[in-house]
């Protein structure tokens, strides 16, 4: 494994990760009601071709058009109807007309459908129709939407309800997918509670575990199965036992916490030990000191425990690499450019992400950050929409200048 003393920009440990970290070698089958955000292993086809018959797209009547008059009303006589999944069998005989419905088979003979608007009265079997100009048929040709056997998605593609529904009515009723990644989830600390323990039976100087949860739900839509494994007390040895366990289980371990270069922080010296450690150390803030490497063959990814530097990282870092290991593409996140509405106060030396909230308008986008941005402030969050990216390189900023924002919305999904 590649190995790096030197803090990394975020491209450059992303692209680290991106060498390290395999593609997914095994797969296995999938019905399509269980196959939402699960990554396709072989490409799909479709099994027939859409409309796999010639379709009306409106209501109204099947006719000839060399039967339809421009100039002045006509009269057709009906001979039957084709309702969808019903269609009408026979031939249309000159001057006749067929009563159709959208999705229904167009009969043979017919090569428009007028709109039941432009019916000016109808008596008996008799149709009258109003004069009209003929530029729409308002048939759907075999194959319009999708050709026979024509590739709807490749290896490496998400599933989304858009995809299901065409693969449902391609035909296709399972896929072959890649496994889910098994991602286990630690925090770290001998100050930490579970959530849950009744309020006075916290104990001075000890605070509640929200990384953990925080972690599950921000991986939830990956195709990963999400391991609790509870919380690593301040012990090398104790630490080395759960995480001895964990690899049993997991393809990917996350800790949170005890990462830094406090004494009291075992966690890069437990990853060095008994496994490779490619980095620690990010220019990025907040997320300074996050480590990545391996741990008896299986990944690990040591993330910082302030609350906020834990999400940031969790959704720059740890997410993209999950994504990767699950099969699909580690894509670079969305950003657009906006204007700032509020000045920013920044440091050289770091890229730096902090919560802003967008709006747009006729003026594009502008973006606020959302107040003080220590890296324990969960409510940073509140009110927040997107990052605000301000880069190493920059110095403070002032209200006008330029930014790039990261949609949250973008992220999480
Ligand atoms: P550490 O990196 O272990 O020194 O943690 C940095 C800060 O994050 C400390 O204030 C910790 O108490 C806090 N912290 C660490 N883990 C968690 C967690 N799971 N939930 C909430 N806060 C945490
Ligand atoms: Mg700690």
């Amino acid at each position: 494994m590649a190995q790096h003393s030197q803090a990394l920009d975020l491209e450059e440990a992303l692209t680290a990760i991106r060498q390290q970290l395999p593609s997914p070698c095994e797969q296995e089958t999938c019905v399509l009601e269980a196959a939402l955000g699960r990554v396709l292993a072989q490409p799909i086809d479709a099994a027939l071709p859409l409309p796999p018959f010639v379709a009306s797209a409106m209501d109204g009547y099947a006719v000839r058009s060399a039967d339809v008059n421009a100039d002045s009303t006509y009269t057709l006589r009906e001979v039957g109807t084709s309702f969808a999944g019903h269609p009408y069998p026979d031939h249309i005989p000159a001057g006749h007309c067929v009563r159709i419905f959208t999705g229904a088979a167009v009969p043979k003979d017919a090569d428009l459908v007028i709109v039941q608007e432009n019916v000016a009265e109808q008596l008996g079997d008799h149709v009258t129709f109003v004069p009209h100009t003929t530029q729409e048929n308002h048939i759907r040709d075999i194959g319009n939407d999708v050709d026979q056997g024509q590739r709807l998605a490749e290896p490496g593609e998400r599933i989304t309800p858009f995809m299901l529904g065409q693969f449902a009515a391609a035909g296709i009723s399972t896929l072959q997918v890649f496994p889910r990644v098994r991602v286990g989830i630690f925090s770290s600390g001998d100050e930490l509670r579970d959530p849950g323990t009744p309020v006075e039976e916290l104990a001075y100087g000890q605070i509640y575990d929200s990384n953990r949860l925080t972690l599950a739900k921000l991986l939830d839509d990956l195709p990963i199965h999400c391991i609790d494994l509870g919380c690593l007390p301040d012990d090398p040895n104790k630490i080395d036992d759960a995480l001895g366990r964990a690899t049993d289980a997991c393809d990917v371990l996350i800790t949170s916490g005890g990462v830094s270069v406090g004494d009291a922080d075992y966690i890069v010296e437990r990853i060095r030990q008994h496994g490779e450690l490619a980095f620690w150390r990010l220019n990025l803030k907040p997320g300074k000191p996050l480590a990545f490497g391996q741990i008896r063959k299986r990944w690990i990814f040591g993330l910082p425990g302030n609350p906020i530097s834990t999400i940031i990282t969790a959704l720059l870092v740890a997410k993209p690499a999950i994504a990767h290991l699950a099969g699909t593409t580690m894509s670079t996140p969305m950003k657009i450019p906006a204007i700032l509405k509020s000045s920013i106060t920044h440091t050289t030396g770091r890229t730096e992400y902090q919560r802003g909230q967008f709006e747009f308008d006729d003026n594009g986008y502008t973006v606020t950050h959302t107040g003080e941005q220590g890296s324990n402030r969960l409510s940073s969050f509140r009110h927040a929409n997107c990052l605000i990216e301000i880069d190493k390189t920059q110095g403070d900023m002032q209200i006008g200048d330029p930014v790039l924002i990261l949609p949250l919305t973008n992220l999480l999904h």
